[in-house]
């Protein structure tokens, strides 16, 4: 039944793409108006918040109602759950429980039921299948070891069948399930197919050649973008999304910014509570459509994104939006007010002879922790040039100390990050 259902589901969603813009948001409007409604009569932690906002679920009508509903806030999911946020008559036991690593510092854990979950893995297919994915290609998934067992897609059919590797595998052994694997389709993190394209260069390894490669999860410098494109002659299709709501944006053939699946959710774009314009940066606040037994209405992620006014020459009625600075808790704050965000260390660190790969950490507001792994070209002179670098470009009140490892942990998600911050940023 539920492979019926992830089908039809996949169907439709393959069609709304072509949808004009107004006719996708009407859509969106319509399931706006279900799943508020929804939330207010089953879920005690919505009624309340609604209540005391003083707003009913007959005044928020469309996209732009969704102002009037206060955020909902990391902190709030975790203390609410389960008891308070997962729908009345919910089997905690028959849902699917994706949680966050908490990288941010808070764990959360997301219920999904058998109807979200089909429906998430459809919209999550649908990139795939829309830049060229065939349901029988050979298809290869780098991941943490801990989605492995994870229930395959489609696996009793044998279609659009992942084979996972593992993130935490040495890189050769990586390459070795890959060439018994021999896949069309290579999907994972940006940094691990990186790690990957820089091995087979080294050793000369051509045994490797898929014909699309999807990255998601993480910052893609336009380095490791170019570098990963020109080793393996194609154009890669970066994905954006969440553990909490899944893949919600990506790029189509026309590589020139991201489709929000603005059938499926709502992405604003906030700055001071206030929406941004089309162009600028704003903090992400998202509004599941489909996840009934778990509703995240007005949900801040915790990740910033730029919206865009511009349609795309695919002809695809999905708005756009840019991906270029990652998460916000990679974004660090100096004493003197500046904000720099994530791609600042990629600029301030690769002319730096001497450095491998590295990591920065903002401990305080005046005092950055960088851990380096050395390159071959290390010397005395690389730590203060380090040094240098970033108080030139982010303050001289700042306090530099700089380690060396032999490896960068990554974070318990797989996730390799080059920047963190513990610090609060006032946004
Ligand atoms: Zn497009």
């Amino acid at each position: 039944m539920s492979h019926l259902k992830k089908a039809l589901y996949l169907s439709k969603l393959m069609k709304q793409q072509w949808l004009t813009p107004s006719e996708i948001q009407e859509i969106q409007n319509k399931k706006i108006r279900n799943i508020i409604k929804h939330a207010y009569t089953n879920i005690p932690f919505y009624r309340q918040k609604f209540k005391a906002a003083g707003i009913s679920p007959d005044d928020i009508r469309t996209v732009d109602d969704l102002i009037k509903v206060p955020i909902t806030t990391k902190e709030e999911l975790k203390t609410n759950f389960p008891d308070n946020i997962v729908a009345k008559g919910v089997d905690l036991n028959k849902c699917w429980l994706p949680h966050t690593s908490g990288s941010t510092g808070i764990p959360l854990t997301i219920a999904y039921g058998q109807n979200d979950e089909d429906y998430q893995k459809a919209v999550a297919l649908r990139p795939n299948l829309s830049c060229g994915q065939k349901i029988r290609d050979k298809w290869a998934v780098f991941t943490s070891p801990s989605h492995i067992v994870q229930k395959k897609w489609f696996q009793k059919l044998n279609i659009f069948a992942p084979q996972f590797i593992s993130l935490f595998d040495e890189v050769d052994s990586q390459i070795n399930s890959l060439e018994s694997i021999n896949p069309n389709i290579v999907d994972g993190y940006s940094s691990s197919i990186y790690l990957l394209a820089r091995r087979l260069k080294e050793t000369e390894n051509e045994n490797i050649n898929p014909n699309i490669i999807f990255t998601t999860s993480e910052l893609l410098t336009d380095n490791i973008r170019n570098y990963i494109e020109s080793f393996f002659d194609l154009k890669v299709f970066d994905q954006f999304g969440c553990v909490e709501l899944g893949r919600t944006a990506w790029e189509c053939n026309e590589h020139c910014g991201y489709h929000i699946d603005a059938d499926s959710i709502v992405m604003e774009f906030l700055n001071d509570g206030e929406q941004v314009s089309a162009g600028e940066t704003g903090n992400i606040v998202y509004t599941g459509l489909y996840n009934y037994s778990m509703p995240l209405i007005r949900y801040s992620v915790g990740d910033v994104g730029i919206p865009s006014d511009e349609t795309c020459n695919c002809g695809r009625g999905l708005p756009m939006m840019k991906v270029i600075e990652g998460r916000a808790d990679a974004y660090m704050q100096v004493p003197d007010g500046r904000v720099f965000s994530p791609i600042t260390w990629t600029i301030l660190m690769r002319d730096i002879p001497g450095v491998g790969q590295y990591k920065a950490i903002q401990e305080k507001k005046d005092l950055i922790k960088v851990v380096l792994v050395k390159s071959d070209e290390f010397s005395d002179d690389t730590v203060n040039q380090v040094i240098a670098n970033v108080k030139n470009t982010m303050g001289h009140d700042i306090t530099v100390l700089v380690s060396i490892v032999d490896e960068i942990p990554r974070e318990k998600s797989g996730k390799l990050k080059s920047a963190i911050s513990h610090v609060n940023i006032n946004w």
